[in-house]
């Protein structure tokens, strides 16, 4: 009779253990949209800003000659034309700041 011998190695698994990078979180996407909203008082006709409307109407149409300002809510906006002004005072929650 012969005995045979089963030598089981035995397997050291040595795991990675690599912490998370925590604190990370999930990033909310901002669009960044224009800046609309003036401080008061700090453009006026004949500047370069936003037409509050067309920022709206057309996304972001970059800095426009002021024609027409409104004082609204503690914030000032800029307008290309009167027409979009009127626009705005008929219709400020849909071009005003929120
Ligand atoms: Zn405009």
């Amino acid at each position: 009779m012969k005995r045979y011998l089963i030598a089981a190695s035995a397997l050291m698994l040595i795991g990675c253990s690599q912490t998370p990078p925590s604190g990370a979180g999930s990033a909310t996407p901002a669009t960044p949209a224009a800046q609309t909203a003036y401080t008061l008082g700090s453009i006026k006709k004949g500047d370069k800003a936003h037409c509050v409307v067309c920022t709206v109407k057309e996304g972001n149409p970059g800095e426009e000659m002021v024609a027409e300002t409104l004082d609204y809510q503690g914030k000032t906006y800029a307008f290309c034309n009167e027409k979009e002004k009127a626009e705005f005072i008929s219709e400020p929650a849909k071009y005003a700041a929120k």
